[in-house]
Protein backbone atom coordinates (compact mmCIF):
# COMPACT_ATOMS: atom_id res chain seq x y z
CA UNK A 1 0.00 0.00 0.00
CA UNK A 2 1.37 3.80 -0.45
CA UNK A 3 1.17 5.83 1.73
CA UNK A 4 -1.31 8.63 1.45
CA UNK A 5 1.48 11.61 1.22
CA UNK A 6 -1.09 14.18 0.22
CA UNK A 7 0.10 16.21 -2.36
CA UNK A 8 -1.29 19.90 -1.92
CA UNK A 9 -1.97 19.32 1.98
CA UNK A 10 0.72 21.00 4.11
CA UNK A 11 0.10 19.10 7.09
CA UNK A 12 2.54 15.82 7.02
CA UNK A 13 1.18 12.71 6.62
CA UNK A 14 0.35 10.95 9.54
CA UNK A 15 0.80 7.25 10.52
CA UNK A 16 -0.96 6.00 13.28
CA UNK A 17 -1.03 3.40 15.21
CA UNK A 18 1.29 1.19 12.39
CA UNK A 19 -1.15 1.33 10.10
CA UNK A 20 -0.01 3.33 6.37
CA UNK A 21 -2.15 5.39 4.45
CA UNK A 22 -3.78 6.43 6.86
CA UNK A 23 -5.26 10.59 6.70
CA UNK A 24 -6.45 12.57 9.85
CA UNK A 25 -7.75 15.85 8.80
CA UNK A 26 -11.10 17.86 8.86
CA UNK A 27 -12.10 15.25 11.95
CA UNK A 28 -12.35 12.39 9.13
CA UNK A 29 -9.65 9.46 9.04
CA UNK A 30 -8.94 7.73 5.13
CA UNK A 31 -7.15 4.88 4.34
CA UNK A 32 -6.31 5.12 0.16
CA UNK A 33 -4.38 2.46 -1.48
CA UNK A 34 -4.64 -0.94 -2.77
CA UNK A 35 -4.81 -2.33 0.76
CA UNK A 36 -7.11 -0.02 2.11
CA UNK A 37 -10.10 -2.41 2.72
CA UNK A 38 -8.00 -4.78 5.13
CA UNK A 39 -8.10 -1.65 7.81
CA UNK A 40 -12.01 -2.73 8.37
CA UNK A 41 -10.25 -5.58 10.53
CA UNK A 42 -8.49 -3.07 13.21
CA UNK A 43 -11.42 -0.79 12.34
CA UNK A 44 -14.27 -3.01 13.69
CA UNK A 45 -11.80 -3.79 16.47
CA UNK A 46 -11.79 -0.99 17.61
CA UNK A 47 -15.63 0.38 16.96
CA UNK A 48 -16.86 -3.60 18.16
CA UNK A 49 -20.51 -2.35 16.94
CA UNK A 50 -23.26 -4.67 18.26
CA UNK A 51 -25.49 -3.35 15.02
CA UNK A 52 -24.12 -2.70 11.99
CA UNK A 53 -26.58 -0.83 9.09
CA UNK A 54 -25.22 -1.03 5.22
CA UNK A 55 -26.00 0.69 2.63
CA UNK A 56 -25.41 -1.68 -0.74
CA UNK A 57 -25.20 -1.18 -4.04
CA UNK A 58 -26.16 -4.80 -5.00
CA UNK A 59 -24.82 -4.86 -8.08
CA UNK A 60 -21.65 -3.18 -7.30
CA UNK A 61 -20.97 -5.05 -3.83
CA UNK A 62 -21.09 -7.98 -5.97
CA UNK A 63 -19.15 -6.96 -9.27
CA UNK A 64 -16.88 -4.71 -7.39
CA UNK A 65 -14.50 -7.21 -5.57
CA UNK A 66 -16.24 -5.55 -2.81
CA UNK A 67 -18.12 -8.67 -1.39
CA UNK A 68 -15.09 -10.95 -1.41
CA UNK A 69 -12.53 -8.10 0.49
CA UNK A 70 -15.22 -6.90 3.03
CA UNK A 71 -17.92 -9.55 3.56
CA UNK A 72 -15.62 -11.42 6.09
CA UNK A 73 -15.82 -8.50 8.55
CA UNK A 74 -19.04 -8.39 9.27
CA UNK A 75 -19.41 -12.15 9.80
CA UNK A 76 -20.31 -12.45 13.94
CA UNK A 77 -22.17 -8.93 13.94
CA UNK A 78 -25.42 -8.59 13.41
CA UNK A 79 -26.21 -6.50 9.73
CA UNK A 80 -29.03 -4.83 8.66
CA UNK A 81 -28.63 -4.78 4.74
CA UNK A 82 -30.17 -1.88 2.90
CA UNK A 83 -30.50 -2.38 -1.08
CA UNK A 84 -33.85 -1.10 -2.29
CA UNK A 85 -32.91 2.17 -4.15
CA UNK A 86 -32.51 3.31 -7.44
CA UNK A 87 -29.60 5.50 -8.56
CA UNK A 88 -29.44 9.38 -7.93
CA UNK A 89 -31.34 9.07 -4.39
CA UNK A 90 -34.84 10.09 -4.31
CA UNK A 91 -37.21 10.77 -1.14
CA UNK A 92 -39.08 7.35 -1.72
CA UNK A 93 -36.05 5.38 -1.29
CA UNK A 94 -34.86 7.43 1.49
CA UNK A 95 -37.89 6.88 3.16
CA UNK A 96 -37.39 2.52 3.16
CA UNK A 97 -34.14 3.49 4.00
CA UNK A 98 -35.34 5.09 7.12
CA UNK A 99 -37.78 2.48 8.30
CA UNK A 100 -35.25 -0.35 8.12
CA UNK A 101 -32.48 1.82 10.04
CA UNK A 102 -34.99 2.82 12.93
CA UNK A 103 -35.80 -1.00 13.45
CA UNK A 104 -31.77 -1.66 13.13
CA UNK A 105 -31.24 0.97 15.95
CA UNK A 106 -27.28 0.51 14.65
CA UNK A 107 -23.94 1.72 16.22
CA UNK A 108 -22.51 1.75 12.73
CA UNK A 109 -23.32 2.57 9.47
CA UNK A 110 -21.28 0.98 6.62
CA UNK A 111 -22.54 2.41 2.67
CA UNK A 112 -20.60 0.73 -0.22
CA UNK A 113 -21.07 1.84 -3.61
CA UNK A 114 -20.84 4.86 -6.31
CA UNK A 115 -21.86 8.05 -4.46
CA UNK A 116 -26.00 6.80 -4.33
CA UNK A 117 -24.94 4.45 -2.41
CA UNK A 118 -23.12 6.68 0.10
CA UNK A 119 -25.40 9.76 -0.59
CA UNK A 120 -28.13 7.30 0.56
CA UNK A 121 -26.70 6.49 3.62
CA UNK A 122 -26.02 10.32 4.57
CA UNK A 123 -29.77 10.54 4.07
CA UNK A 124 -30.92 7.93 5.99
CA UNK A 125 -28.65 8.88 9.00
CA UNK A 126 -29.01 12.75 9.13
CA UNK A 127 -32.80 12.20 8.40
CA UNK A 128 -33.34 8.98 10.86
CA UNK A 129 -34.29 11.37 13.43
CA UNK A 130 -37.09 13.58 12.20
CA UNK A 131 -40.88 12.90 12.34
CA UNK A 132 -40.95 14.95 8.57
CA UNK A 133 -37.37 13.96 6.44
CA UNK A 134 -39.08 16.29 3.59
CA UNK A 135 -39.24 19.47 5.79
CA UNK A 136 -35.54 18.59 6.60
CA UNK A 137 -34.43 18.50 2.91
CA UNK A 138 -36.54 21.90 2.42
CA UNK A 139 -34.67 23.32 4.99
CA UNK A 140 -37.87 23.93 7.12
CA UNK A 141 -36.54 21.59 9.95
CA UNK A 142 -33.18 21.21 11.49
CA UNK A 143 -31.09 18.04 11.17
CA UNK A 144 -31.25 15.47 14.17
CA UNK A 145 -27.60 14.35 14.29
CA UNK A 146 -27.24 10.52 14.59
CA UNK A 147 -24.89 9.05 17.18
CA UNK A 148 -24.33 5.66 14.73
CA UNK A 149 -20.08 6.00 12.81
CA UNK A 150 -20.39 6.20 9.55
CA UNK A 151 -17.70 4.55 7.21
CA UNK A 152 -17.84 4.99 3.02
CA UNK A 153 -16.07 2.68 0.58
CA UNK A 154 -16.76 4.03 -2.76
CA UNK A 155 -16.63 1.64 -5.54
CA UNK A 156 -16.67 4.49 -7.82
CA UNK A 157 -13.50 7.15 -8.51
CA UNK A 158 -14.94 10.19 -8.95
CA UNK A 159 -18.19 11.42 -6.77
CA UNK A 160 -15.62 12.06 -3.86
CA UNK A 161 -18.97 11.45 -1.52
CA UNK A 162 -16.75 10.07 0.50
CA UNK A 163 -15.01 12.79 1.91
CA UNK A 164 -17.51 15.50 1.93
CA UNK A 165 -20.56 16.61 4.13
CA UNK A 166 -23.25 16.84 1.72
CA UNK A 167 -26.03 14.41 -0.37
CA UNK A 168 -28.10 15.34 -3.32
CA UNK A 169 -31.30 13.90 -3.15
CA UNK A 170 -34.56 14.66 -5.42
CA UNK A 171 -37.91 15.16 -4.26
CA UNK A 172 -40.47 14.82 -7.05
CA UNK A 173 -37.53 15.29 -9.79
CA UNK A 174 -36.34 18.36 -7.63
CA UNK A 175 -32.49 18.60 -6.58
CA UNK A 176 -32.48 19.45 -3.33
CA UNK A 177 -28.74 19.42 -1.30
CA UNK A 178 -28.60 18.72 2.20
CA UNK A 179 -25.14 19.85 3.79
CA UNK A 180 -24.11 19.84 7.39
CA UNK A 181 -20.82 18.61 9.05
CA UNK A 182 -22.61 15.60 10.92
CA UNK A 183 -23.21 13.69 7.04
CA UNK A 184 -19.73 13.87 6.74
CA UNK A 185 -18.53 10.00 6.98
CA UNK A 186 -16.04 9.52 9.71
CA UNK A 187 -13.67 6.63 7.67
CA UNK A 188 -13.08 6.96 4.33
CA UNK A 189 -11.86 3.88 2.84
CA UNK A 190 -10.90 3.96 -0.85
CA UNK A 191 -9.16 0.99 -2.38
CA UNK A 192 -8.54 1.33 -6.34
CA UNK A 193 -8.95 -2.81 -6.07
CA UNK A 194 -12.70 -2.16 -5.96
CA UNK A 195 -12.62 -0.42 -9.33
CA UNK A 196 -10.92 -2.80 -11.15
CA UNK A 197 -14.19 -4.14 -13.25
CA UNK A 198 -15.65 -0.63 -13.63
CA UNK A 199 -16.82 -0.17 -16.92
CA UNK A 200 -15.39 2.35 -19.38
CA UNK A 201 -18.35 4.26 -19.39
CA UNK A 202 -18.73 4.47 -15.88
CA UNK A 203 -14.93 4.92 -14.80
CA UNK A 204 -15.01 7.89 -17.79
CA UNK A 205 -18.43 10.23 -16.33
CA UNK A 206 -17.41 9.10 -12.75
CA UNK A 207 -13.75 10.31 -13.07
CA UNK A 208 -14.97 13.06 -15.08
CA UNK A 209 -17.08 14.87 -12.22
CA UNK A 210 -13.99 14.37 -10.10
CA UNK A 211 -12.26 16.52 -12.83
CA UNK A 212 -14.97 19.25 -13.05
CA UNK A 213 -15.16 19.74 -9.41
CA UNK A 214 -11.62 20.40 -8.91
CA UNK A 215 -11.63 22.69 -11.32
CA UNK A 216 -14.86 24.07 -10.60
CA UNK A 217 -13.67 24.64 -7.23
CA UNK A 218 -10.57 26.62 -7.98
CA UNK A 219 -12.77 29.58 -9.35
CA UNK A 220 -14.92 28.93 -6.66
CA UNK A 221 -16.02 32.10 -4.51
CA UNK A 222 -15.81 29.55 -1.52
CA UNK A 223 -12.01 28.61 -2.12
CA UNK A 224 -9.29 28.84 0.24
CA UNK A 225 -5.82 28.32 -0.19
CA UNK A 226 -6.05 24.78 1.83
CA UNK A 227 -9.14 23.84 -0.66
CA UNK A 228 -7.44 25.13 -3.85
CA UNK A 229 -3.97 23.17 -3.37
CA UNK A 230 -6.33 20.01 -2.87
CA UNK A 231 -8.17 20.66 -6.10
CA UNK A 232 -5.08 21.76 -7.70
CA UNK A 233 -3.35 18.21 -7.48
CA UNK A 234 -6.79 16.76 -8.34
CA UNK A 235 -7.26 18.17 -11.07
CA UNK A 236 -3.89 17.47 -12.32
CA UNK A 237 -4.18 13.82 -11.93
CA UNK A 238 -7.66 13.27 -13.24
CA UNK A 239 -6.27 14.88 -16.37
CA UNK A 240 -3.47 13.02 -16.27
CA UNK A 241 -4.90 9.41 -15.18
CA UNK A 242 -8.45 9.50 -16.50
CA UNK A 243 -7.69 8.36 -20.19
CA UNK A 244 -5.72 5.90 -19.47
CA UNK A 245 -8.16 4.82 -16.39
CA UNK A 246 -11.01 4.81 -18.88
CA UNK A 247 -9.27 3.09 -21.69
CA UNK A 248 -6.62 0.74 -20.69
CA UNK A 249 -6.57 0.66 -16.57
CA UNK A 250 -3.83 -0.12 -14.43
CA UNK A 251 -3.38 0.07 -10.93
CA UNK A 252 -1.13 3.44 -11.62
CA UNK A 253 -4.07 5.04 -13.07
CA UNK A 254 -6.42 3.60 -10.95
CA UNK A 255 -4.84 4.68 -8.13
CA UNK A 256 -4.31 8.09 -8.85
CA UNK A 257 -8.14 8.19 -9.82
CA UNK A 258 -9.06 6.87 -6.49
CA UNK A 259 -6.61 10.33 -5.29
CA UNK A 260 -8.14 12.48 -7.93
CA UNK A 261 -11.60 11.52 -6.43
CA UNK A 262 -10.76 11.92 -2.77
CA UNK A 263 -8.92 15.41 -3.13
CA UNK A 264 -11.73 16.91 -5.19
CA UNK A 265 -14.32 15.88 -2.29
CA UNK A 266 -12.21 17.63 0.20
CA UNK A 267 -11.99 20.24 -2.15
CA UNK A 268 -15.46 20.61 -2.72
CA UNK A 269 -16.22 20.10 0.98
CA UNK A 270 -14.68 23.52 1.82
CA UNK A 271 -15.59 25.62 -1.56
CA UNK A 272 -18.68 23.87 -2.78
CA UNK A 273 -19.73 23.69 -6.48
CA UNK A 274 -20.65 26.31 -9.26
CA UNK A 275 -22.19 26.94 -12.29
CA UNK A 276 -21.16 23.65 -13.93
CA UNK A 277 -22.91 21.46 -11.88
CA UNK A 278 -25.50 23.62 -11.01
CA UNK A 279 -26.47 23.33 -14.71
CA UNK A 280 -26.25 19.21 -14.65
CA UNK A 281 -28.81 18.57 -12.27
CA UNK A 282 -31.48 19.29 -14.98
CA UNK A 283 -29.38 17.43 -17.51
CA UNK A 284 -29.57 14.37 -15.13
CA UNK A 285 -33.05 14.25 -13.80
CA UNK A 286 -34.85 15.46 -17.08
CA UNK A 287 -32.12 13.78 -19.52
CA UNK A 288 -30.65 11.19 -17.70
CA UNK A 289 -27.24 12.50 -19.03
CA UNK A 290 -24.76 10.61 -15.75
CA UNK A 291 -23.61 13.28 -13.46
CA UNK A 292 -20.14 13.43 -14.35
CA UNK A 293 -21.19 13.94 -18.18
CA UNK A 294 -23.39 16.31 -17.42
CA UNK A 295 -20.98 18.74 -15.75
CA UNK A 296 -18.28 18.04 -18.12
CA UNK A 297 -20.49 19.62 -21.06
CA UNK A 298 -20.67 23.41 -19.80
CA UNK A 299 -16.69 23.35 -18.47
CA UNK A 300 -15.21 24.79 -21.23
CA UNK A 301 -17.84 27.18 -21.76
CA UNK A 302 -18.10 28.58 -18.05
CA UNK A 303 -14.10 28.23 -18.35
CA UNK A 304 -14.50 31.17 -21.13
CA UNK A 305 -17.24 32.75 -19.53
CA UNK A 306 -15.39 33.24 -16.23
CA UNK A 307 -12.26 34.46 -17.62
CA UNK A 308 -14.26 37.38 -18.94
CA UNK A 309 -14.69 38.48 -15.65
CA UNK A 310 -15.30 41.98 -14.78
CA UNK A 311 -15.45 44.35 -12.44
CA UNK A 312 -19.38 45.48 -12.92
CA UNK A 313 -19.90 41.26 -13.03
CA UNK A 314 -17.35 40.08 -10.59
CA UNK A 315 -19.17 37.92 -7.54
CA UNK A 316 -15.93 37.46 -5.78
CA UNK A 317 -15.01 40.32 -2.98
CA UNK A 318 -11.63 39.19 -3.14
CA UNK A 319 -11.83 40.78 -7.12
CA UNK A 320 -11.32 40.09 -10.53
CA UNK A 321 -7.53 40.20 -10.37
CA UNK A 322 -7.93 37.34 -7.55
CA UNK A 323 -10.40 35.72 -9.97
CA UNK A 324 -7.47 35.97 -12.86
CA UNK A 325 -5.22 34.46 -10.75
CA UNK A 326 -7.28 31.37 -10.52
CA UNK A 327 -7.94 31.21 -13.95
CA UNK A 328 -4.30 31.28 -15.05
CA UNK A 329 -3.78 28.45 -12.45
CA UNK A 330 -6.48 26.39 -14.30
CA UNK A 331 -5.18 27.02 -17.30
CA UNK A 332 -0.98 26.02 -16.12
CA UNK A 333 -2.96 22.76 -14.90
CA UNK A 334 -4.80 22.06 -18.18
CA UNK A 335 -0.78 22.98 -20.53
CA UNK A 336 -2.61 26.07 -21.87
CA UNK A 337 -1.10 29.74 -23.13
CA UNK A 338 -5.00 30.89 -23.31
CA UNK A 339 -8.46 30.57 -22.53
CA UNK A 340 -9.12 29.33 -25.88
CA UNK A 341 -6.53 26.72 -25.42
CA UNK A 342 -7.37 25.57 -22.11
CA UNK A 343 -11.07 25.02 -23.58
CA UNK A 344 -9.71 22.73 -26.50
CA UNK A 345 -7.97 20.88 -24.07
CA UNK A 346 -10.71 20.27 -21.67
CA UNK A 347 -12.79 18.95 -25.16
CA UNK A 348 -9.41 17.23 -26.14
CA UNK A 349 -10.24 14.99 -22.55
CA UNK A 350 -13.65 14.28 -23.40
CA UNK A 351 -12.99 13.39 -26.56
CA UNK A 352 -10.34 11.12 -25.94
CA UNK A 353 -12.56 9.25 -23.31
CA UNK A 354 -15.31 9.46 -26.04
CA UNK A 355 -17.76 11.24 -24.63
CA UNK A 356 -20.30 14.33 -25.95
CA UNK A 357 -18.15 17.37 -25.74
CA UNK A 358 -21.02 19.93 -26.28
CA UNK A 359 -24.17 19.75 -24.73
CA UNK A 360 -25.66 19.49 -28.48
CA UNK A 361 -23.71 16.54 -29.39
CA UNK A 362 -25.37 15.51 -25.90
CA UNK A 363 -28.74 16.14 -27.60
CA UNK A 364 -29.59 19.46 -25.66
CA UNK A 365 -29.69 20.71 -29.23
CA UNK A 366 -33.04 23.22 -29.37
CA UNK A 367 -33.23 26.47 -27.82
CA UNK A 368 -36.05 25.29 -26.32
CA UNK A 369 -34.44 22.20 -24.96
CA UNK A 370 -31.84 24.50 -23.70
CA UNK A 371 -34.56 26.86 -22.03
CA UNK A 372 -35.96 23.82 -20.16
CA UNK A 373 -32.78 23.27 -18.69
CA UNK A 374 -31.38 26.73 -17.42
CA UNK A 375 -35.12 27.62 -16.48
CA UNK A 376 -34.62 24.67 -13.91
CA UNK A 377 -31.40 25.96 -12.68
CA UNK A 378 -32.13 28.16 -9.12
CA UNK A 379 -30.09 30.74 -9.89
CA UNK A 380 -29.41 31.40 -6.43
CA UNK A 381 -26.75 28.54 -6.47
CA UNK A 382 -24.94 30.20 -9.01
CA UNK A 383 -23.90 32.47 -6.32
CA UNK A 384 -20.58 30.81 -5.74
CA UNK A 385 -19.69 31.39 -9.06
CA UNK A 386 -17.12 34.06 -9.73
CA UNK A 387 -18.78 36.09 -12.37
CA UNK A 388 -22.79 36.73 -11.96
CA UNK A 389 -24.45 34.32 -14.13
CA UNK A 390 -28.13 34.73 -15.18
CA UNK A 391 -30.57 32.91 -17.35
CA UNK A 392 -29.93 35.40 -20.30
CA UNK A 393 -25.93 35.05 -19.79
CA UNK A 394 -26.05 31.32 -19.91
CA UNK A 395 -28.41 30.76 -22.44
CA UNK A 396 -26.47 33.21 -24.60
CA UNK A 397 -23.20 31.58 -23.51
CA UNK A 398 -24.65 27.54 -24.31
CA UNK A 399 -26.45 28.39 -27.56
CA UNK A 400 -25.85 26.02 -30.02
CA UNK A 401 -22.98 27.64 -32.48
CA UNK A 402 -22.36 24.61 -34.23
CA UNK A 403 -25.04 22.03 -36.15
CA UNK A 404 -27.34 20.34 -33.48
CA UNK A 405 -26.29 16.67 -34.45
CA UNK A 406 -28.43 13.53 -32.98
CA UNK A 407 -28.56 12.64 -29.40
CA UNK A 408 -26.60 9.83 -28.61
CA UNK A 409 -27.58 7.08 -26.18
CA UNK A 410 -26.09 7.66 -22.87
CA UNK A 411 -25.04 5.26 -20.36
CA UNK A 412 -26.78 5.20 -17.29
CA UNK A 413 -24.57 5.11 -14.61
CA UNK A 414 -25.27 4.81 -11.08
CA UNK A 415 -23.84 7.64 -10.05
ZN1 LIG B 1 -20.38 16.23 -8.87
Amino acid sequence: MTNLDLVGDDRPFRTCGGIDGRDDVNDQTAYLGDTACDHLAPILEVERPLRIFAVLDRQAYANSGAKDLIEKYFSGNCITRFTDFEPNPKLDDVRKGIELYRQAEPELVVAVGGGTSIDMAKLIRALAGTVDPEAVIRGKSPIVTSRSRFIAIPTTAGTGSEATQFAVVYVDGEKFSLDHASLRPAIAIVDPRLMNTLPAAVTAATGLDAFCQAIESIWAVGATDESVRYAQTAAALALAHLPQATNSPDSVSREAMCRASYLAGKAINISRTTASHALSYPLTSRYGIPHGIAVSLTLAPMLAYNAAVTDEDCVDVRGTDHVQTRIRLILDILGATSVHEGCLRIKSLLADLSCPTSLQEAGIASPDELRDVIDAVNTQRLSNNPRKATSASLFELLSPASTPRRRQKQPTAAL
